[in-house]
């Protein structure tokens, strides 16, 4: 797909009836089982950690692996569905789901098949939850920058370091850490890390403090901290000194999984600023009955849609494996944007009790601002794809 010259294939999007029959076993769960502890959740700053457990037992940590990993063979747009029917409810529950994601995926693109049945069968299956270690107090974005480093004695990895903003990091049993095995090459500064699965318990890793964020509650990222936690050398995840290709390659199947977040939390606003003005009456006539209320709900369902689209289009390229970086990471600011901007409409329609903190809207628009920071914030989304366009013109490499 070029950006000057594309066929209108490029923009097939594959939704058959079996992702609706799947769509339906979701939406299910989450109406019945999540809508009702939903605020609980924000309002405590708690997972239902039981909750989670039952998405396990429904298949939802493994949709895209095949059986043999514990998996049910799903494809990428069964995994956006999942991702936004959760959001819809509870972005911190979707977003506790969807860590285990970036570890479970590059293990299935780059572990090799003992790694696959000990460390991605149990994830898949639900019955161990992983966290993804890369970010540090010094560096977020520019992952080449890390200083958390892995010294090799025998047999064995020492690795010493701290890791901050790691979600699921407290509840983990399996985590994948990036560390420096060797410093960056020349012209190279990406070279020198690799990929470590560690275990819960290995001695020398500690959970440092939570680190609360303005949303996503009960879902609040931690610290670690590595001291002298000695890690085994089969434990290495893809080519030694590669990490970085191991992270980026996952934040670039992961990031449609935001986009769909960012949906599932646009339609929320746009339901219930549908219902507040459909109940509320001002001057003896009904919210909706006003052309500004209208104005606004017409852009929210329009502002849905698109990040809808754009998450499908791009979850249909990624399960293809063709031209999806970019797709991606389009949806990405579409949807997570969309987010913010619909809940910011749905507050003022809403009045008081838009901005009133037993609402759900409120809720939305903090959950908004942290999905628009996370996998890479959506200026780096701008970078990406002025990069993936650069390419596709032959004039950046
Ligand atoms: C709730 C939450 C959960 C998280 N979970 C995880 C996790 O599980 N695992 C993990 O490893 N990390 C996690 N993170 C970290 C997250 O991925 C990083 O916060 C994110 O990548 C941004 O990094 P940073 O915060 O260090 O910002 P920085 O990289 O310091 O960037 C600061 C600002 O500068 C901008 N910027 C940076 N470089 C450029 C550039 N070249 N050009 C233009 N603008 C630029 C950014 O867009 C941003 O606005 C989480 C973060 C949050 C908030």
């Amino acid at each position: 797909m070029s950006t000057l010259s594309h066929s209108s294939m490029d923009y097939s999007i594959e939704v058959s009836e079996d992702h609706e029959a799947f769509r339906k076993i979701v939406r299910d769960f989450a109406e019945k089982e999540l809508a009702p502890v939903a605020q609980k959740i924000d309002v405590e700053n708690e997972m239902d950690m039981g909750l989670v457990r039952k998405a396990g037992e429904l298949g939802l940590f493994g949709i895209p692996f095949p059986q043999e990993y514990g998996g049910s063979s799903g494809d990428d747009l069964s995994l956006v569905l999942t991702s936004e029917e959760l959001a819809r409810f509870s972005a911190a529950f979707s977003a506790v789901v969807g860590a285990n994601y970036l570890v479970s995926v590059p293990l299935f693109i780059f572990g090799n098949d003992e790694q696959k049945k000990k460390f991605l069968t149990p994830i898949a299956r639900g019955q161990k939850l992983a966290a993804h270690a890369m970010t540090e107090p010094g560096t977020g974005s520019d992952v080449a920058g890390i200083t958390t480093s892995a010294r090799k004695d025998g047999q064995k990895y020492v690795i010493n370091g701290k890791k901050m903003f790691i979600t699921n990091g407290d509840k983990a049993d399996l985590y994948m850490v990036f560390a420096r095995t060797g410093p960056p090459e020349e012209g190279k500064r990406h070279r020198g890390v690799t990929a470590f699965m560690v275990e819960k318990g290995t001695p020398g890793l500690k959970v440092g403090q939570r680190i609360n964020t303005i949303g996503l509650r009960g879902d609040q990222p931690v610290e670690l901290v590595f001291e002298n936690m000695e890690v085994p050398e089969e434990n290495i995840v893809g080519e030694m000194g590669r990490g970085v290709n191991v992270a980026l390659t996952t934040y670039d199947h992961g990031r449609v999984g935001v986009a769909a977040q960012g949906t599932g939390l646009a339609q929320a606003a746009l339901e219930a600023a549908l219902n507040y003005s459909t109940q509320r009456q001002t001057f003896g006539e009904y919210l909706l009955s006003y052309q500004q209320v209208q104005f606004k709900i017409a852009e929210m369902a329009a502002a849905v849609q698109t990040a809808r689209l754009l998450t499908y289009w791009a979850a249909t390229l990624t399960h293809k494996g063709t031209n999806f970086i970019k797709a991606s990471s389009i949806a990405k600011i579409a949807a997570t944007e969309a987010a913010e901007s619909n809940a910011q409409k749905a507050m003022l329609i809403m009045g008081a009790y838009g901005v009133s903190s037993d609402m759900q809207v409120e809720r939305i628009l903090r959950d908004s601002q942290v999905i628009k920071t996370y996998e890479g914030t959506n200026d780096i989304q701008r970078l990406t794809i002025m990069k993936e366009i650069g390419k596709e013109m032959g004039v950046v490499g």
